[in-house]
C-alpha cells in the first residue's frame, strides 16, 4: 500500500495505533513501531476497542482528593 505518504517518504505507519486512558499509545503493527499517535493511518481511543480496553472504563477507586474537605465533616 503506497500513499502520498509513501511517495513523499514522510515518517507515517499504516497500522492501527490505539491510545489509552493514560496517553500510552499502542502501535497494532507487528515490531516495535516508534511513531507517535498522529502519524498512524487509523488514531483510535482504546475506548472504541470491542471490547473496551479496561482502562477506558470509569474506576470506581477515585483519588480521594476529589472529595471535599468540608463534606467529610
Ligand atoms: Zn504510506
Ligand atoms: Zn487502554
Ligand atoms: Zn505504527
Amino acid at each position: 500500500m503506497r500513499c502520498h505518504h509513501c511517495i513523499e517518504g514522510l515518517e507515517h505507519c499504516h497500522e492501527v495505533s490505539i491510545e489509552h486512558a493514560d496517553g500510552v499509545t499502542e502501535c497494532g503493527g507487528d515490531g516495535p513501531c516508534a511513531l507517535p499517535h498522529h502519524l498512524h493511518d487509523w488514531c483510535i481511543s482504546c475506548a472504541e476497542l470491542d471490547p473496551p480496553c479496561p482502562c477506558a472504563e470509569p474506576v470506581d477507586a477515585v483519588p480521594s482528593f476529589t472529595v471535599p474537605e468540608r463534606l467529610a465533616a
